[in-house]
């Protein structure tokens, strides 16, 4: 994302607190308004918190006991990205999901379930036996004797997805300031109303502030003066397997949940790599985002169980999200009565990103009705819903590819042969707003392949550094002080 420079003119209508997809959910929502509204974010790169490591599943909805918030929006939210990829171009794929039972109790289970998708009002869901299930994916175990199927359910790039509603919303309007860590909360002098936030930047004036700050949402309500809920960070390890064996799974496969969460999944992701995983442990640390060896042989057992044979030499790399799980169990999304104008939008665990579109709406409309004496309403001219993605290479017929080739001549020199990404993409990611080898790789992939970066990264370090006008010893895997060079090599042999 590009970096709006901090002006001197730092009034809004509404400040959203992170940049995750529920802040960009949110953004989009209020930018079809003429409201003034800023995003601000502490990270570099987007997405940055558990909207970029996760499963990026686009649950059916049947999970959640209805009457919740997340048996509410779940359902919806997945409705909503059936037109939004099209709408904001980003990668889905409508694979459907099965939850597998192995043995009586684990079918009990799938019976409560299917009760809830009803309830919910998901369509489609039904049991199926273990032999039906293995008609349609051949790989999976012997072992399981039924399974829920919910035809709904899809698969997204979370990195896409989460690039895509902050890009449409700073296309309507809206401002994005990245590197951006909100410190403290600023009130009216008798502490009724809300009246902006200080940041390591400085301060922002705003009238409405929304909280979307995932993991570090009870910490920015505790500001307000709000403990009512309480984050629990929840660590989630992974591995990502080589496309060769993305092939195994058509459908994404669930274990049957237990206390501890949805359990272990086994998914080919939109880009055609297996994925398995998440394990579910609780943490004092809300950044530790290390895998661990005993979590990775919990995904591997766990994911075995409904496939077996997958070979763990195609595994190519392993990583981890943090779950903002709230002590209840539910999302929090609540306009407090004092201060007025600050918007609780935490506890967004899973199925957090499915839910978000749904969510966003359910924020505006909330702000709408109960905060419109603070903000005023009115719709803007000028929005639009869609935007393009930059062309995706790998993808293109080759007839297109010459195409771009001969308008650009950066579109024929390839950076990334794994994921075949070329000079015109990257270049285009850091015109968008990409300012880190991290930066480039969640918008156009360089570094995902089986090299992890290891012929890339030097390419995409020297092309940053031209574009940004730096020295490539100033460029950084993920900004701060993760430098990629640590100085010339000439130097470094004269020392
Ligand atoms: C392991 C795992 C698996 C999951 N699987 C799925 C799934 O398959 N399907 C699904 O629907 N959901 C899934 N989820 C849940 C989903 O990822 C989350 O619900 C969703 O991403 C939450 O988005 P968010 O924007 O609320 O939070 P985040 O994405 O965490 O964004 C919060 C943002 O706030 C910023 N921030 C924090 N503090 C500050 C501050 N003080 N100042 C400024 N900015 C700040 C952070 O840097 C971050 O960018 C999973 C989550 C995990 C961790």
């Amino acid at each position: 994302m590009r970096r709006s420079a901090v002006s001197d003119d730092r009034d809004y209508d509404v400040i959203v607190i992170g940049a995750g997809i529920s802040g960009g959910t949110i953004a989009r929502e209020l930018s079809r308004y003429t409201l003034r509204t800023a995003v601000l974010e502490r990270a570099w790169d987007i997405p940055y918190g558990a909207s970029r490591a996760n499963s990026s599943m686009i649950h059916g909805g049947f999970d959640d006991k209805p009457g919740t918030e997340k048996a509410r929006f779940c359902p919806e939210g997945n409705r909503m990205y059936r037109t939004l990829h099209e709408e904001l171009d980003f990668k889905y794929r409508n694979c459907g999901s099965y939850v597998c039972a192995i043995g009586p109790e684990e079918e009990r289970h799938l019976e409560l379930l299917l009760g809830y998708g009803k309830a919910n009002g998901v369509s489609g869901v039904e049991i199926v036996s273990g032999d039906r299930l293995r008609s349609r994916e051949p790989n999976a175990s012997l072992e399981i004797t039924a399974a829920l199927w919910s035809p709904t359910a899809a698969i997204v790039n979370n990195f896409e997805a989460s690039l895509a509603f902050i890009d449409n919303a700073r296309a309507n309007g809206v401002d994005l300031f990245m590197e951006t860590e909100v410190t403290g909360l600023l009130f009216s002098e008798d502490g009724s109303r809300m009246r902006g936030v200080s940041t390591k930047r400085g301060d922002f004036n705003g009238k409405v502030v929304v909280n979307a700050a995932g993991v570090n949402s009870d910490l920015i309500s505790r500001m307000a003066g709000d403990d009512s809920f309480t984050i629990l960070p929840t660590k989630g390890e992974y591995f990502i397997f080589d496309k060769s064996v993305g092939h195994m799974v058509d459908s994404f496969f669930f274990s049957c949940p237990s206390e501890k969460g949805k359990g272990v999944t086994v998914a080919r992701t939109a880009d055609e790599n297996l994925l398995i995983g998440p394990t579910s442990v609780v943490q004092d640390d809300r950044e530790n985002r290390n895998t661990t060896q005993p979590g990775l042989e919990e995904v591997f057992d766990g994911a075995s169980r409904l496939v077996p044979n997958i070979p763990r030499n195609m595994a190519i790399t392993n990583f981890a999200g943090v779950r903002a799980n709230s002590k209840n169990g539910d999302f929090h999304i609540k306009a407090l009565d004092r201060p007025r104008g600050f918007v609780n939008v935490a506890g967004i665990k899973s199925p957090g990103f499915t839910s978000a579109p749904a969510i966003a709406v359910h924020v505006v409309d909330m702000i709408k009705e109960s905060l419109g004496d603070l903000v005023k309403f009115e719709p803007n001219p000028k929005f639009t819903p869609e935007r393009r993605h930059m062309p995706r290479f790998s993808e293109l017929p080759m007839e297109e590819r010459e195409r771009l080739a001969k308008t650009d001549p950066r579109w024929g020199q390839i950076v990334c042969r794994c994921e075949s990404v070329t000079e015109a993409q990257v270049v285009e990611a850091i015109r968008r707003g990409a300012r880190t080898v991290s930066g480039v790789k969640l918008w156009v992939r360089p570094g995902t392949g089986r090299c992890q970066g290891g012929f890339c990264a030097p390419r995409v370090v020297e092309i940053l550094a031209r574009e940004l006008g730096v020295s490539p010893l100033e460029i950084t895997r993920h900004g701060e002080d993760s430098y990629m060079l640590t100085g010339e090599t000439k130097e470094r042999e004269r020392l």
